[in-house]
This record gives C-alpha cells, structure tokens and sequence, in this order.
C-alpha cells in the first residue's frame, strides 16, 4: 500500500491553511474530508471578522497567532485573492462597567502589540458612527481589525494547496485510525490510508478523531449561535465592525458589515437546545431586542436569511464513575496536543479564522518537527487566482471577457449580478452543490435567496455531473431540492 508522510483529518480552514503550508515541501499529503466538499462546517457559519489581537490574553499562542494572522490578512488575501475589507472595529460601551472592561482591552492590546488602538469619547464614537444609540458612552477603536467572507478564505487555501500537490479526498469519513511500525492505518467506510503522521483538524469531531487512537483528555461541549442576514440596502448602515460590551452578563451585539456590502448581525450564545446549525426562536429574537437598543433606527424587515452555528468549546476532563466530566473552566487558549506523530487541533473556535494561516504553518511545523523535516519545494507558488467576478469589473474589462467567453453574459443570479461564466467555473473548481456554487460566487446570497438562480444553478450542476437534478444537493447527502425533473 503506498504510505502518504501525512494525513490531514478535515478540510475547514485548518486543514486547508495546513495542507497549503505542508504543500511548500516535498512532501506527499492527503487530505481526508467527511463531507462532499471543503468548508462546509464551522468554516462557513461563524462572523467573519479579523480581530486585531486585544481580545485574548497577552502571552498565549492564541494571541501570538492572532496578531500575526490579523497583521498578514492584507497581504495573504492578494496572495489568494480574497476579497478583505480593513474595515476597523469599534467596541462600544452604553456605562461604566462596559467602559471598565473597554479599559482592560485597551490595556491588553498594547501589552499584545496591537497598533493603533485607542479609547473614545461617545461624541468621537457617535462621529464615526451615527446610526448607534446616543446611549453610548465609550468606545474602543482598533484600525487593524477587518471582515473577509470565511468560506472563501479556506477554498482558496484549498485550491492553492491542490495546485501544488496535496491530494483531497471527499466522502472519506476517518472511522478508526490504528498505530503501526509506518505511523498510522486510516480507515474510511471505502478506503484504507497509511501515513507516517496524522494531522487531526476535523473540527466538532477532533476530540472524538483523536479517542480513536488516544484516552480523552480534553472534549468539546458545543453551544450554539443564532445570525441575521440583511438585504444589501443595509450597505453603509454602520462603517465599522461593531462589537457591544453589554452592562450586564450576556453576549452583547455584533454589527459586521460585510465585503459584499449587506450587514451581518450576531451571534447570540445559547445552550444546543435545538439540532446543530439551527436557529432557535428566542435567538433570533434575543438579536432584535439587542438591535432595538443598540441600532434602534436599523430596518429588521430587511432581514432576508438567519442561520445557526455550533462552537467547538473545548474543557480538559476527568473520568468520575466510568463518566468523562469537564472541568469548571473551558480552556482559554487554542489546544494543540501532539501524541507521537499525530497533532491534534481540539475546538478551535474565535479567532480561529483570523489564525488560519499561521496556525497552519504551526501545525505544519510540528509534523515537519516529528517527521525530521523535509526539503522546501523550489516549484512552490503560494498565488491563486480567483473566479473572474463579472459584477466587480470595470465596463471595458467586462465586454471583453463577454466577447471571449459568451457564457459570461448570461447572468443567472440578478440579485448579485453573478453569470453562467461563473457557475461553471465554480463547479470546474470543485463545488458540487447548489451552496457550494453560492460560496464560490455569491449566487443565491441576496435578497431571493435563490429563488431566481437556482433552477439554473441545479440544472448546471446536474449537467456537470452527469446526473438528474433531483440527484443535487443543496448542501450534502440528504438535502436534495427537487423530487422530479426540472
Ligand atoms: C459562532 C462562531 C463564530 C466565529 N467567528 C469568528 C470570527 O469572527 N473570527 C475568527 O477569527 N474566528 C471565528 N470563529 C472561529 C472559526 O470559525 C473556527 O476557528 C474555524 O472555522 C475552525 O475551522 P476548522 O477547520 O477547525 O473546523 P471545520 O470548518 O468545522 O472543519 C472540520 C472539518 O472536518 C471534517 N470532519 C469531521 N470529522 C471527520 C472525520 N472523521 N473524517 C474526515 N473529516 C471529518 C468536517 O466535515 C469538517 O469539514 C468563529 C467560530 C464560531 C463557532
């Protein structure tokens, strides 16, 4: 059987940015994801924002990482060119105790090395954003924060890692991982993989991944998120991200307006009292209360989408009585175990997108550490380019590649002005279902949410494929739209 150097459990932002980074030496990687494509887990459904670096506390890996990964953003989204928006952020507090905690923010972020952070008066927050409620008393600004659509970070990383070599491998489910003389066996429901070292990313499962070869030691315990999505007439409502240090306990606001424009607004924190990704009533009523303060002249009838996401709360824990309990406190920074060849990433939640790429190339270091390195590949080009965006061209720029490649002129998604041209290439790169085409292009993100695109799109899809359309998935196994033929 041919032995792989290392295998990488999951294809989320971590196992894409570590698959890029193991990608620059010679090295044979493979990438072992579940589901029928990349980023269709916590990578997709959480806030997108680049945080600064003040949030965490100073001397840990995770704010080393994430000032780092903030600081780089720019550079690495022209690199694979994403989409970013160096937007800034502004915490505001509405009294003196959320003023309090503004203060030990500010004072955190110098002693991490944040540049440009500074404490406001409400007038000078009220200045640079109107639209908050005058019962703000104090913000904190910090330039260096920004947005990026998450999921189309990790599909660049995925496409750039793939252009240089790594294999990915879909539908392939680790069931059991077994340690031998070579490393490691992997089995998948179809395949058998054996590797000399295994990269554990495979997000709300890496604890259950890594029990399959280790006795636990630290699990995660889930909670769940609630968004609201609104239409692009939300454009320019609020400049900044905003982040709302409530008075009292509980979660607070968060106003994100988006690289596309539209604004984002959550999450809440709540108990998984209903199906993982779901959202729950009194979430999403939780955001309009919080909006209703906070945001009061903001239109909630411009809302066109919520969604729900999980976080991957990692605790340490201890067996009581044959049960595995977790300590009072979860732990507060990111955790990396590394057990003899195999490196394990456990419940990286925020500002696990912001650290994508150098926790990528930190794990990559660790395997390369237990593998007794490896040769850097002189070929290796760290550039992607992106699918062409018809809507973002100028005029002349747009005409010409209309006139080379006529499919580009066939718009189907109108809310988001996305072409033919587009889809295809989306499915050419590897999208397979009707939301895998919507992250690489936008189509079906605006105000119909699908209802004019995604006839086209199945049909696109069905045609690629070689398979009826009521074969396609709007979203992986089971979540077929259509019972019939188009
Ligand atoms: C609500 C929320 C909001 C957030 N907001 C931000 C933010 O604003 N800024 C920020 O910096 N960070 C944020 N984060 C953190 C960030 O989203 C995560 O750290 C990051 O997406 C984690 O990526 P991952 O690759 O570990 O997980 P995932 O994206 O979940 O990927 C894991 C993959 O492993 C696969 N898998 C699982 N089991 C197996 C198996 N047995 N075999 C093969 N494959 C398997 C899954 O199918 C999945 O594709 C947020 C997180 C949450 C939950």
């Amino acid at each position: 059987m041919e032995t792989r150097d290392v295998v990488i459990v999951g294809a989320g932002l971590l196992g894409c940015f570590a698959a890029r980074a193991l990608a620059a030496y010679a090295l044979d990687v493979t990438v072992l994801e579940a589901r029928e494509d990349v980023c269709t887990g916590v990578s997709r459904a959480n806030t997108g924002v680049i945080y600064a670096g003040y949030d965490t506390q100073p001397g840990t890996l995770k704010t080393r990482l994430c000032v780092a990964g903030s600081r780089g953003m720019a550079a690495l989204c022209r690199e694979l060119d994403v989409p970013f928006s160096r937007c800034g952020s502004l915490m505001i507090a509405c009294g003196e105790k959320a003023e309090a905690v503004l203060r030990r923010k500010y004072a955190a972020g110098l002693e991490n090395g944040v540049e440009g952070l500074r404490l406001l008066t409400a007038g000078a927050v009220r200045a640079m954003e109107p639209n908050l409620t005058d019962r703000v008393t104090a913000g904190l600004y910090a330039p260096g924060a920004g947005t990026l659509d998450p999921w189309a970070l990790g599909i660049a990383a995925f496409e750039n890692a793939q252009a240089n070599g790594v294999e990915f491998r879909f539908g392939q489910a680790v069931g059991a991982i077994r340690r031998n003389p070579g490393g490691f066996l992997l089995e998948t429901d179809t395949e058998t993989y054996q590797t000399r070292a295994v990269l554990n990313c495979a997000g709300l499962a890496a604890d259950r991944v890594r029990e399959l070869v280790e006795a636990p030691l630290v699990r995660i315990f889930p909670s769940a998120a609630d968004y609201l999505v609104l239409d692009d007439l939300s454009r320019g409502f609020v400049r900044h991200v905003i982040f709302h240090e409530p008075e009292e306990k509980g979660k607070g606001l968060t106003l994100v307006p988006t690289v596309s424009g539209n604004l984002l607004v959550g999450p809440t924190e709540r108990d998984m009292a209903v199906a993982p990704g779901a959202t729950a009533a009194a979430g999403l009523a939780e955001l309009r209360a919080l909006c209703a303060q906070i945001v009061p002249d903001l239109d909630l009838d411009l809302v066109i989408r919520s969604f729900g996401a999980v976080r991957p709360n990692p605790y340490y824990v201890r067996e009581e009585g044959g049960v595995w309990q977790p300590e009072a406190r979860g732990i507060p920074s990111f955790t990396v175990l590394e057990e003899g060849g195999l490196v394990s990433l456990i419940g990286i939640k925020t500002p696990g997108l912001t650290c994508a790429k150098p926790l990528g190339d930190y794990a990559a270091q660790r395997l390369l550490a237990h593998l007794g390195g490896a040769a850097r590949r002189p070929d290796f080009d760290p550039r992607r380019r992106g699918i062409p965006n018809l809507s973002a061209m100028a005029e002349t720029e747009r005409a010409a590649l209309v006139l080379s490649q006529p499919d580009y002129g066939r718009i189907v998604c109108r809310c988001r002005g996305v072409s033919e041209g587009e889809v295809r290439e989306a499915i050419r790169r590897g999208a397979c279902t009707v939301d895998g085409v919507k992250r690489r292009t936008g189509a079906g993100m605006g105000r119909c949410q699908g209802g004019v695109c995604m006839e086209r799109v199945l049909a696109l899809l069905a045609e690629a494929r070689g398979v009826p359309a009521s074969a396609v998935c709007k979203d992986g196994a089971g979540s077929e739209v259509l019972h019939g033929t188009l």
